[in-house]
């Protein structure tokens, strides 16, 4: 399929890779140069401006946040390419999903939400979870993108904003999973009970599911850095669960918790390292680390 791929970040660049892997043809722009020489020497053409990549059969987006969308979606490529279909894999608002689908029903582009499971190392190997929502031919059609990018595709309907929910939701239980690790291993620590030892047993006990033994193990060994998910878009997606909540009526005390706890992160330095650092701050308020 001929491809316009839209935001080289720690996720793009993996996918796209993936996909020309699979044998597709890619355009690719990102905002700042340093990925596209890599994606360029695997085979795919670059593009000076974003309409240049949105005007393809198929465009991909997996941009930051809500304002790089607005601001390379919104304002530059809408109106002025027409993609037969427009599919985002970043993590965005509710409120932008649905803005979003109606500005592509205005202009006839099948406009597909595909938020994804998985970090950059799973991103890379073509493993991902892939949430899909939106119109359910198009979808199949685009099932064999998919596949090149992912381990499984989840089908969540029609409506767009069925699939964010689903991406925040899952987002919210990991980030009350890391705090709850960080708030047990400052507890336990006031006790002789190390990070390691006490994330080894409950890992392998109570709690053996890959959110908790995956970051389990990067707590117990404080691996931060590099950043496989910036603390800084944990807490973007912790904010845009609070306005899912907020817009459906749902209070979520604990999301509050982990929005400050989150700021609190930030404060002391660490948007750029990994969300897993949230841990630190249930440490650091116990006198036991920085
Ligand atoms: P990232 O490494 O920070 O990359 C962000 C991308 O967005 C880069 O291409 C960046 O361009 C671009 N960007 C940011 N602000 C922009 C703006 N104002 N205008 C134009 N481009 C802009 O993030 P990522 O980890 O790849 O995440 C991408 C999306 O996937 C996010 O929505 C994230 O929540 C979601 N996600 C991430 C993970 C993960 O583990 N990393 C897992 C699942 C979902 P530059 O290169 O020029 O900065």
């Amino acid at each position: 399929m001929n491809i316009g791929f839209l935001g080289l970040g720690g996720m793009g660049r993996a996918m796209a890779a993936n996909l020309i892997q699979a044998g597709h043809a890619l355009r690719v722009w990102n905002r700042s140069p340093q990925p596209l020489a890599e994606l360029e020497r695997q085979g795919a053409d670059v593009a000076r401006q974003p309409r240049e990549a949105f005007a393809a059969e198929v465009a991909i987006s997996m941009l930051a946040d809500d304002r790089a969308v607005r601001e390379v979606i919104v304002a530059q490529c809408l109106g002025a390419a027409t993609p037969r279909v427009h599919i985002n894999m970043a993590t965005i608002s509710i409120a932008l999903t649905r803005e979003l689908a109606e500005l592509h029903r205005e202009r006839g582009i099948a406009y597909i939400a595909a938020p994804v499971f998985g970090r950059t190392e799973v991103a890379a190997a073509g493993k991902l979870n892939i949430l899909a929502a939106g119109d359910a031919a198009v979808r199949s059609q685009m099932q064999v993108l998919f596949d090149a990018m992912g381990q499984k595709t989840w089908p969540l309907g029609d409506e767009p904003e069925r699939a964010m929910a689903v991406k925040l939701a899952g987002n919210f239980m990991l980030a009350a999973a890391i705090e709850a690790m960080g708030e047990a291993a400052a507890m336990a620590s006031g006790h002789g009970v190390t990070t390691a030892e006490l994330l080894d047993v409950l890992t392998n006990t109570l709690f053996s599911a890959p959110a908790y033994k995956n970051y389990g193990a990067i707590i117990a060994e404080q691996r931060y850095e590099p950043a496989a998910f910036r603390l800084a878009l944990g807490l973007k997606d912790v904010n845009l669960a609070l306005e899912a909540g907020s817009s459906g009526h749902a209070p979520m005390p604990f999301a509050s918790v982990l929005r400050d706890n989150l700021i609190d992160a930030i404060a002391h330095g660490d948007a750029d390292r990994d969300w897993s650092a949230l841990a630190e701050v249930a440490m650091r308020r116990a006198g036991r680390s920085k």
